[in-house]
This record gives C-alpha cells, sequence and structure tokens, in this order.
C-alpha cells in the first residue's frame, strides 16, 4: 500500500516513510492512495490480534509490515471494554484503561512501537516534539518513556493545564524532557512549527512530531472501533451506532474509516464542544475554521480541525455526499455539567466533560425517537478532570492505579520564555 498526500503534491511514499514523516512535505495528510476494499472480519479474542488482522491491508508490502503483529501485541495491550450504560441498548465504549487514562495512549503507544522499528539502527537519536495541552502530551511521554533511539521535548503553557496534567508531563525524565513555557498553547505549538521548518536546526538534531494527524496515531484508532464492533456483533446484537467526542476529527475519522472497510458499525454521529466548527459545516453553511475557545472539554477545544482535510478525501471533496453521510452537534459548558451531573444521579455512572458531550448528544437522539444499539465513546477517565467533576456530582473519583503510580513519581518540568531561539538553543544543547 503506498501513500498520498490529501493535498496532492507529494509523491507517494511507503507506510513507514509516511509514519517517519508525520505530514506530508507539500503541507497535507497522508492517505492510502486507495481505501481497502470492504470485506467480512472475524472477531478475535485480544484488540492486539484484532488489531493485526484489520491493519494488515494498511501494511501490505512495507517494511514493517512482518513486525505488525509483534508492534500490536506490544503496544496495544489495552482493555477496551464495551459496557451497558443503564437498562437499554445505551452503551459507554471506555478507551481510557491506558497509562495516561486516555484514548491517545492507543495511538501513541501504536506510533513509538512503529518508530523504534522504522528508526532500527540510525546513528543519531530522533528527537520527537509536540506542543500540548495536556492529554497528547502525557500520552506521548508515556509512550516513548526509555525507548531507544528516541528522546521527546514537550512543551505545555504553564499554568494553563491542570496540576495533574502538569505533573504526568514532568513525572518520566529519562529520555523525555517537559517545558513549562511562559505563553498559551498557540504559542507553543509555533515554536514547534519553526522547529519542525528549521533544516539548519534539523541538520544537525533529526526532528519529528508526533501529532494526531500522524498515520501512525490514526491508523491504530481503528482497531478499538473494530475490535467492539466485531464482540457486538458476536454477541447476536444489531450494527453498533457511535457517538464520538470529536476535537481535531482524529478519533472520529478512524471510526469512519473502520466502517469503511467493512466492520458492522452502523452511524456516526460527532460531538463537539462550543467550538461548534464541524456543527456548521455539517447543517449546510460553508467550511469556516476559527480561534478556539477555552470550554470543560479542552481537549476537544479545537477551532480549525485538521482531520477535516482526511474526510473530504475520502467523499472525493463532493460535500453534498459529506453532509448527507453525517451529523455533528454542539455541546455548550452549562449542558456538559448538567449530563455529568444528571448521568450520575440517575446511573451512579460518573464521565469526563469530554464524554459528556457524546452522553448528552445520545439522550439528545433517543429523545427524538433514535432506535438501536448506540455507544458514546468514553475518551478520558473523569479522574482526569477531577476539578470539573467532583463537585457536580458530591464524591472524590478514585484515580486508576496506572495513573495513580504516575502522580506518585517526582516531577520536574524546564521553565522556558515562549522565544523560538530558547527551543532551538535548548534542542542543539540537550543530550
Ligand atoms: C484529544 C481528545 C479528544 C478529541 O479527539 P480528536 O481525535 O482530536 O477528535 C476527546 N477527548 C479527549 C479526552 C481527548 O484527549
Amino acid at each position: 500500500m503506498q501513500y498520498l498526500s490529501t493535498r496532492g503534491n507529494s509523491a507517494p511514499v511507503s507506510l513507514s516513510a509516511a509514519i517517519a514523516a508525520g505530514l506530508a512535505p507539500d503541507g497535507g495528510l497522508y492517505v492510502p492512495a486507495r481505501m481497502p476494499p470492504a470485506r467480512a472480519w472475524q472477531p478475535s479474542p485480544t484488540l492486539a490480534e484484532t488489531a493485526a488482522q484489520v491493519l494488515a491491508p494498511f501494511f501490505a508490502g512495507d517494511p514493517l509490515a512482518a513486525a505488525l503483529p509483534a508492534i500490536c501485541a506490544e503496544a496495544l495491550d489495552i482493555a477496551v471494554p464495551l459496557r451497558r450504560l443503564g437498562s437499554g441498548d445505551d452503551h459507554l465504549l471506555e478507551l481510557f484503561h491506558g497509562p495516561t487514562a486516555a484514548f491517545k495512549d492507543v495511538g501513541a503507544r501504536f506510533l513509538a512501537a512503529a518508530l523504534v522499528r522504522v528508526r532500527g539502527d540510525a546513528s543519531q537519536p530522533l528527537t520527537i516534539v509536540v506542543a500540548t495541552s495536556g492529554d497528547t502530551g502525557a500520552a506521548v511521554a508515556a509512550a516513548f518513556h526509555r525507548q531507544p533511539g528516541l528522546r521527546v521535548v514537550v512543551l505545555y503553557p504553564d499554568g494553563r493545564v491542570s496540576p495533574r496534567q502538569a505533573h504526568q508531563l514532568g513525572c518520566f525524565g529519562d529520555n523525555v524532557q517537559a517545558l513549562r513555557v511562559a505563553g498559551t498553547f498557540d504559542d507553543c505549538q509555533a515554536m514547534v512549527k519553526q522547529a519542525l521548518a528549521d533544516a539548519g536546526l534539523q541538520a544537525r538534531v533529526p526532528l519529528s512530531s508526533a501529532n494526531s494527524i500522524s498515520l501512525g496515531r490514526l491508523l491504530p484508532q481503528m482497531t478499538y472501533y473494530a475490535h467492539a464492533a466485531l464482540q457486538h456483533q458476536a454477541a447476536g446484537r444489531p450494527a453498533l451506532n457511535l457517538v464520538v467526542p470529536t476535537g481535531n476529527l482524529g478519533n472520529a475519522m478512524a471510526a469512519i474509516l473502520a466502517r469503511q472497510i467493512g466492520l458492522p458499525l452502523g452511524r456516526i454521529v460527532l460531538a463537539t464542544n462550543a467550538n461548534a466548527v464541524l456543527p456548521a459545516f455539517f447543517e449546510g453553511g460553508p467550511w469556516q475554521p476559527r480561534g478556539s475557545i477555552a470550554t470543560l472539554a479542552n481537549a476537544m477545544d479545537v477551532g480549525a480541525p485538521s482531520n477535516f482535510e482526511r474526510l473530504r478525501w475520502l467523499f472525493g471533496s463532493d460535500d453534498a455526499a459529506l453532509r448527507a453521510a453525517f451529523q455533528a452537534r454542539a455541546v455548550d459548558d452549562g449542558t456538559i455539567r448538567a449530563t455529568i451531573a444528571g448521568l450520575h444521579a440517575r446511573t451512579g455512572e460518573v464521565v469526563c466533560p469530554h464524554t459528556a458531550t457524546a452522553v448528552s448528544v445520545l439522550q439528545a437522539l433517543r429523545e427524538e425517537g433514535e432506535q438501536g444499539d448506540w455507544a458514546a465513546v468514553a475518551t478520558a477517565h473523569p479522574a482526569k478532570f477531577e476539578s470539573v467533576v467532583e463537585p457536580l456530582i458530591g464524591a472524590p473519583v478514585p484515580v486508576p492505579a496506572s495513573l495513580a503510580t504516575l502522580l506518585q513519581r517526582p516531577a520536574h518540568a524546564e521553565p522556558m520564555a515562549a522565544d523560538y531561539a530558547a527551543l532551538r538553543a535548548y534542542l542543539l544543547a540537550a543530550p
């Protein structure tokens, strides 16, 4: 399988090359030259086995193909239970049982396992630079910690991530360094972009990124949808419909790709927070990215969802067909709060603010008479957002064991000015 850029101005590359590069040279996102044809899939007992099967067509002909089962076994040793929510046909697809308690662990761990093998015995280490507003940086730091030949530098806006998130970013050490930047997330991202575009720097310090547009993160996210859908079908249930909390559209895009290759998924509905760029488009408006606004579901505070380029590619730029195929609904902060409190009062179930957007949209669909089996996708553990959740439910949220272990380690982050020259000097000096 070869990979092309969504913008059509880059040469076709192998999967290994696309994973190593992240972004295509013309600024587009890598997509398969053609989607594998839809087919019937067999249920497997574990996520890793399902993944090796479902991802095989995407790895066909690549130097990494032989290593795919080992990459899956190493990276995808994570539970992804589909649990009944209450007494009807509503479910939660829990994707937060990885080391940092968010779904991003799945993609980050797979990317790390793939990159280690792509790099082989390269003479110089590869430095992954990431800007984060919380979840991404923690998942990448955990996934790349102590991976040979790879170093991670995480930039986060000082004072603008929760204390628990800051601790998670700074607690790894070894080949993972955290920089607390005196600025905003946008400042951090601009510094990272400048570093990635700095050819003089790259000649001395090979750099790559690990953001959500990377194929190495997108492809493995198909696997938990595949696993849940096949298990559900094997239990004699109808096709599973999904509501996916959406920011950059990476997680939902993976669900759409999984359905495209024949996995038994029904409708896929997108839930956003008050950053309603996708709902505005699906309701018939033009595609109009904007600046992001801050909400309680902060990992979804995205005003310009980058994976939209992949969605348009999949539909051959036919916006009418695209609008007919999907629905997106926005959920404001007041509704997020009411959903967390209401769900807890009715069922005892506690969800994070991101998951609450999907639960709220699912509740609205049911009130409109929607039938069938549905799952709201649970993207993070509520203990990561305790300052929002605990006052709403009036009780502490127990911290999962893997997260508790991280929070017990000492943490350290270097202060840095929001200035590219400071980052450049740091990257050149650090081991
Ligand atoms: C990143 C994130 C999202 C949004 O996922 P996208 O792939 O960017 O759409 C939702 N919830 C949580 C908890 C996240 O960390």
